[in-house]
């Protein structure tokens, strides 16, 4: 079955500061990695602007209204150390969000097997009442109560192999046993939350990674904690909360995986959305700060859902 990309121009147009790593040019490499002949088939898709109701199930009303009305006519305004707003944030950010939805809303109706979102600001550290860690909406949560609550499926699953914890994920997740969330993460590091004692109500499944640990543990720590519990929780769909900073060239964190770990982990996750979710499984971009390496690690991904 076909493969789906969505991305929006608008996605380009956030601008967090000339030296912020989270820049416009990270997507640019995304996309001209998924320009080659070798991608032709992929099916290209403009991701709409997500609709307030949507941003509902996920985030409070007067949270969205706040960081909607934060976003400055001109110049840069910070909402925490690292999470910072241009002119057009809202719209590139109210576009991410829209990209996982559309997604969403293909994959369930059968219109292709898979899709990859390729836009930011990424989603995976927005809490449901707080912005942060350059995320503003959680894109991810987003989608998975989007397929949960508009489509009526039971059980949805968010993993998430990003270098850092999703900490948004988690807090969106962690009371409601309908949603599964699993993350590899390097510990200690950035957002500090993502131990192995956080399992909300039975749903959460953290493995925390030393710095430097490489291929092996991050393999062992899927293999033999993470597709078990997703095989317990039997997903109706998977959502991928693709970061790809976990590489060894990225400037952000030490956990020294490849573009191999990433076709390795993208090969179990389409297994399991074939074992349990008729293959229906989207993925959206989320970190991942060398460039080279992530459009070669996106690339490699999006080649096996094509393959899936
Ligand atoms: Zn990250």
């Amino acid at each position: 079955m076909t493969t789906l990309l969505y991305t929006h121009t608008a996605c380009l147009e956030h601008d967090p500061g000339t030296h912020h790593p989270e820049s416009a040019a990270r997507l640019r490499a995304v996309l001209a990695a998924l320009s080659g002949a070798e991608f032709e088939t992929l099916e290209r898709r403009e991701a709409p602007e997500a609709a307030i109701d949507d941003l509902l199930r996920v985030h409070p009303r007067a949270h969205i209204e706040r960081i909607l009305a934060a976003v400055p006519r001109a110049g840069h305004v910070a909402i925490d150390a690292d999470t910072v707003l241009s002119p057009n944030s809202g719209r590139a950010a109210l576009h991410a969000a829209g990209a996982v939805i559309a997604a969403v809303d293909a994959v369930v109706a059968r219109e292709a097997g898979n899709a990859f979102c390729a836009v930011r600001p990424p989603g995976h550290h927005a809490e449901p009442d707080r912005a942060m860690g350059f995320c503003l909406f959680n894109n991810a949560a987003i989608g998975a109560l989007r397929a949960r609550d508009a489509h009526g499926l039971r059980r949805v699953a968010v993993v998430d192999f990003d270098v850092h914890h999703g900490n948004g994920t988690q807090a969106a997740f962690e009371t409601d046993d309908s949603l599964f969330y699993a993350s590899t993460h390097q510990y200690p590091l950035y957002p500090g939350t993502g131990a192995a004692s956080e399992i909300g109500v039975g749903n959460i499944v953290n493995v925390p990674l030393r710095p430097m640990s490489g291929s092996e543990p991050f393999r062992r720590a899927i293999s033999e904690r993470i597709l078990p519990a997703l095989d317990d929780f039997r997903p109706e769909l998977i959502l991928i909360s693709a970061g790809f900073d976990a590489h060894r060239d990225d400037p952000l964190a030490q956990l020294t995986l490849s573009e191999a770990d990433y076709i390795w982990i993208t090969e179990r996750l389409v297994e399991s959305a074939h074992r349990h979710a008729e293959g229906r499984l989207v993925s959206t971009l989320e970190g991942g700060y060398d460039l080279t390496a992530l459009g070669a690690s996106a690339a490699a991904h999006v080649r096996v859902l094509m393959d899936a």
